[in-house]
């Protein structure tokens, strides 16, 4: 428990600088972005407009960080609602397969039927999208992603499986550590924000993996209770 304490702390602390910050370097950023999509526009320029598109890109990533970043500020409005996590996977999903379009990967939904439970509709996406995109990204050429919902001991299950390479033994306890990361381009944020956000919502996450894929398990408890 220690641990845990010494855990959130250290992601508010983070949360709280890049509030501080964040925002200040994201006017900047903005106002270049904009500069620089007017000039690629220019005659005189058609040859680098690739150059300018890349300029560009690479913008917009470091706005995605500044994101993930502030998502772990203490300062977020946390906006409970009575909602059916079934509802929010459905918005959810045409952006989510955007991620999918130009891959040889798909997303499956199996959605059972589900009370509805006090949730952060905001949150959950973040929650979702982020173990979505792990999952993907642990599939490197292709496969099948799938999110399923069910109710297990009265509790409303979340589920997240991947066909990708799976989470070494030696590393599972280090995921979710601020930071933690094996990937090239990777923020080690993702699984962070995503125990907090459980946290928030008295879920608890699981993983289990071997080589055939991962499964992210999110059991939100107490489902019966608020149960109409
Ligand atoms: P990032 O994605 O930026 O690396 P995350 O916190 O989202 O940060 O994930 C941390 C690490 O956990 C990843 O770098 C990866 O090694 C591991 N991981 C998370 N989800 C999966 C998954 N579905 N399959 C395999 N590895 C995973
Ligand atoms: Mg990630």
């Amino acid at each position: 428990l220690e641990k845990e304490m010494a855990r959130l702390e250290r992601l508010d602390l983070i949360g709280q600088m890049a509030a501080g910050i964040g925002h200040e370097i994201r006017n900047p950023m903005t106002t270049v972005r904009g500069y620089l999509q007017y000039i690629s526009k220019k005659d005189k320029y058609a040859d680098e407009i690739e150059t300018f598109q890349l300029m560009i890109e690479e913008l917009d990533r470091a706005n995605e960080i500044i994101t993930e970043y502030l998502s772990l500020s203490q300062d977020r409005v946390v906006d409970f609602k009575r909602i059916n996590l079934n509802t929010i996977i459905q918005h959810l999903y045409p952006i989510l397969s955007v991620h999918t379009k130009m891959e040889d990967k798909s997303i499956e939904l199996n959605l059972g039927s589900l009370p509805e439970l006090y949730l952060d509709k905001k949150e959950l996406c973040q929650l979702i999208l982020n173990l979505v995109r792990n999952g993907l990204e642990a599939m490197p050429i292709k496969g099948k992603l799938t999110i399923s919902t069910y109710i297990q001991q009265g509790n409303v299950i979340l589920e997240v499986e991947d066909q990708g390479r799976g989470i070494p033994n030696e590393i599972k306890d280090k995921v979710g550590t601020p930071f933690f990361t094996t990937k090239l381009n990777g923020t080690g944020l993702g699984m962070a924000i995503c125990y907090s956000i459980a946290e928030r919502h008295n879920a608890l996450i699981d993983l289990q993996s071997g080589p055939q894929g991962t499964k992210v398990r999110v059991k939100f408890q107490g489902a019966e209770e608020v149960k109409a």
